[in-house]
């Protein structure tokens, strides 16, 4: 509880400190001592206590004005949290909702379109009211003209803030800061980009998809693939997700390429009628099928010899592989990350094909 009220406390000092110097420089020069002439009158002396009254007692309002609130700052920025309202937050699937979020129209940054700041990779950090503590998440869209955003949510049965989130109600109040750089997006750096996601690991890439890849120009030559993994089919992304993924693959093959793994076959069915899931966890054959569809049927040890690269003319290919998901999923498809979240070397099943640390990038 106490540490509920300190830092509920720093927060308005912050804004206290400064506000107090605007409006105290009229105020002191006011109460500063001054020479009291031995022949002032009462009537003066009382008119001076009734000025430095009044001074003291706008000072407390103009400090106490709710316009001064942390919650009602004027724009979302990573240092300082804002407040935004719960507009619905809708189941979508075992432990998963959808959440979204409005910020007030004086929220909106102006430089929004501009600095990059907001160009994808992005999320922002969440506030848990309750108990104090932050945790990231990804709108899917970015930050939506209308202000408002739309998440994710997974809730895990210890987890705090996921279990906090979901408990939401509409109109509710969440405090949020941001955007924070997930992975800086730049056009035309690479030939192909592999995105492999588990669970709510696919968030940062419904980003990239919704804000770069649905929108490549004709001209831009950059290939995507995204390999998703869920523990059963019903646990797959819900419709809002999937679809436009699924859509854009089937109508773009060239461009874009989408499959989806499951642990398990439980007999449930996927948010979306899909005329294809793997089943099993994404290995070492699998992603190289699903890297290369047309070489399925060729020999997989001739790709491993460096003299049958070599022979052939094709300038090799730039290729990024960004993995996100559970720690364990991450570690067997890119190698655990490093002490203090640096990226570790790159191990499992890329570092087994020969993938280095400028090809991958664990989110
Ligand atoms: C940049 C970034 C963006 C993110 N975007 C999203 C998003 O869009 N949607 C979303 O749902 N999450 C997202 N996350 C994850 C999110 O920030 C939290 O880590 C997650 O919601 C768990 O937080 P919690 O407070 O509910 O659980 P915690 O209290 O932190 O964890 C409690 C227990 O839950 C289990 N647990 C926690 N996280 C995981 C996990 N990832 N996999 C398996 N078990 C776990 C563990 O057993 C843990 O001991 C993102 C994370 C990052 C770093």
């Amino acid at each position: 509880m106490w540490r509920q009220l300190c830092y509920k406390s720093r927060l308005p000092l912050t804004y206290r400190a400064s506000s107090y110097n605007h409006v105290s420089r009229r105020f002191l020069s006011q109460l500063a001592p001054q020479p009291v002439p031995e022949d002032i009158s009462s009537g003066r002396r009382y008119l001076n206590l009734l000025v430095g009254f009044c001074a003291g007692a706008s000072i407390y309002f103009f400090l106490d004005d709710p316009r001064l609130s942390p919650l009602d700052r004027p724009t979302l920025t990573p240092r300082q949290f804002i407040s935004s309202k719960v507009l619905d937050n809708e189941p979508s699937g075992p432990n998963t909702k959808l959440l979204r979020l409005a910020l007030p129209p004086h929220a909106l940054p102006p430089a929004y379109s501009s600095d990059g700041s907001f160009d994808p990779i992005w999320s922002v950090y969440v506030k848990d009211d309750d108990i104090q503590v932050e945790r990231a998440y990804t709108p899917l869209n970015g930050l939506e003209s209308d202000g408002s955003m739309l998440f994710w949510v997974k809730k895990y049965p210890k987890g705090e803030v996921g279990r906090w989130l979901h408990s939401k109600q509409p109109g509710d109040k969440i405090e949020l800061r941001g955007p924070l750089k997930t992975w800086p997006w730049k056009a035309d750096q690479w030939d192909e980009i592999v995105m492999i996601s588990g669970g709510t690991g696919i968030t940062p890439f419904v980003q990239l998809f919704n804000r770069v890849i649905s929108r490549a120009p004709a001209t831009s030559t950059t290939k995507y693939t995204l390999l998703h993994c869920s523990r059963v089919p019903e646990e797959l992304p819900p419709p809002t997700l999937l679809k436009p993924l699924f859509d854009y693959s089937k109508e773009h093959p060239e461009k874009f390429n989408l499959h989806l793994f499951v642990d398990e076959q439980d007999g449930s069915n996927p948010p979306v009628p899909i005329p294809h899931i793997n089943t099993g966890f994404i290995n070492e054959k699998s992603l190289t099928k699903c890297l290369n569809p047309n070489k399925a049927e060729e020999s997989w040890w001739k790709g491993k010899f460096s003299w049958t690269t070599s022979s052939s003319k094709e300038p090799p290919k730039k290729i990024l592989f960004l993995v996100c998901g559970p720690e364990g999923m991450v570690g067997a498809v890119a190698g655990p990350y490093g002490r203090n979240l640096s990226q570790g070397p790159v191990g499992g099943i890329l570092g087994k094909l020969g993938y280095t640390s400028d090809q991958v990038y664990k989110l």
